[in-house]
Parts: structure tokens; C-alpha cells; sequence
């Protein structure tokens, strides 16, 4: 099986394993991978629970569709992603309900919607900013992420959602796993007395471990 082919079926694997978990409904959320000479993406309108691989929309480098079903409408948020992260090779973006429950808050600091509560959250989010309101599809949401990416593989955008780029797309399925279980204890202890990790202790998983 060829590379492409191998990456076909990983992406319809894994949008099934995440409609199963009920991480994602209807026709919502969508995967897109960077090959070597374009992208492979889920198409608009599909439910991510029944891809075909042979369906999947097939770009070239400058984002013309050489094959399969038209891609998702929000290609766009890919796309930039992928302008500001030259190793990024993956992107996963969702409306998971504790990353969305979240993403509609009022923040303290909207450079950093969830305080570093577990080691692997700040070894495989780190900070997450967070991306002002703006309705689907309007360019000005494109570029209030384009701002965002160069600095940040994860975004939350306002009442919407997370993107999440990683350098494979095991990379960022993990992580906007790891974004979502987090979203979910950040909202259970909503009303607790809560101890994050410090300063020094974020500071010395990032010199351990590195940042993305
Ligand atoms: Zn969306």
C-alpha cells in the first residue's frame, strides 16, 4: 500500500474512533494530512463515523481538488495553519463539547484559556490561546488564526472549537484528545479550590521535553 493510501485509511480510522467516543456528531469536525505535493482532507457534509477513503478530497499544493468529494468548508482553518507551522503535518479540528463548553467562557487570560493542570497537557498543548468570535467561513477568521499559528500549534476558537496541528496526525489527534480530557477536569473543577502546576514546574517540562 502506498504512503497516500496508508494515510487514507488512517484518517477514516480515526474520524470512526472519534465518532464512536462521541468526540464528534452530525457531519461536524474534520482531518486534513499534508502529503508531499498537496493534502489529503474530509469532504464537506461528510460524518467523520463513515469515511471512505477513496472520498476523501484530494488537494494539490495550492489547494485545487484533483480528486474525490469536495473538501470541508473549513478548509481554510488547514490551510493557515499549515502557512505558519512548516512541520506541522497533520490537522484535527472538532466541536468536542468540554473544548467548546470552554471555548464559550468569559477568559481571565485569553492568551491562555486552561491553566497547566496536568504534565502531559502543557508536554502536548502547552498554552492555548484563544480565537475571537467570528462566523464560519469569514476570512477575518482565517487570519485571527493566522496571527495565532506561528506561536501556537493549538487553537480554541471563540463558541466553535479547537484546531490542532501536530507533526504527524497521531501527533495532533493526542493532543486534541489531551485538549478535550483537560477541558473536561478544568470544567469539573470549576468551584474547587485548584492547585495548577507553578511557573517553575511548566518551565522545567519545557526544557525536558521541549515545546511544539
Ligand atoms: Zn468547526
Amino acid at each position: 500500500m502506498t504512503n497516500e493510501n496508508k494515510l487514507r485509511e488512517k484518517i477514516c480510522t480515526i474520524g470512526a474512533s472519534l465518532y464512536q467516543r462521541g468526540l464528534t456528531f452530525g457531519a461536524s469536525g474534520n482531518i486534513s494530512v499534508r502529503l508531499d505535493d498537496g493534502w489529503l482532507m474530509t469532504p464537506t457534509g461528510s460524518t467523520m463515523g463513515s469515511l471512505d477513503p477513496a472520498k476523501l478530497s484530494r488537494l494539490d499544493n495550492k489547494g485545487n481538488l484533483l480528486s474525490g468529494d469536495k473538501p470541508t468548508k473549513e478548509a481554510f482553518l488547514h490551510r493557515v495553519m499549515y502557512e505558519h507551522r512548516n512541520k506541522a503535518r497533520a490537522v484535527v479540528h472538532l466541536h468536542s463539547s468540554y473544548a467548546a463548553a470552554v471555548s464559550c467562557l468569559e477568559c481571565n487570560d485569553c492568551m491562555n484559556v486552561i491553566p497547566p493542570l496536568t504534565a502531559y497537557y502543557v508536554m502536548r498543548v502547552g498554552r492555548l490561546p484563544l480565537v475571537p468570535y467570528y462566523p464560519p467561513g469569514d476570512v477575518d477568521l482565517a487570519k485571527a488564526v493566522g496571527e495565532l499559528a506561528g506561536n501556537h500549534h493549538a487553537v480554541l476558537l471563540a463558541n466553535h472549537g479547537p484546531v490542532v496541528s501536530g507533526t504527524s496526525l497521531e501527533e495532533a489527534l493526542y493532543a486534541t484528545e489531551e485538549l478535550e480530557e483537560t477541558a473536561k477536569l478544568y470544567l469539573l473543577l470549576n468551584q474547587h479550590k485548584t492547585r495548577p502546576l507553578t511557573v517553575d514546574q511548566v518551565d522545567e517540562l519545557n526544557q525536558r521535553f521541549g515545546n511544539k
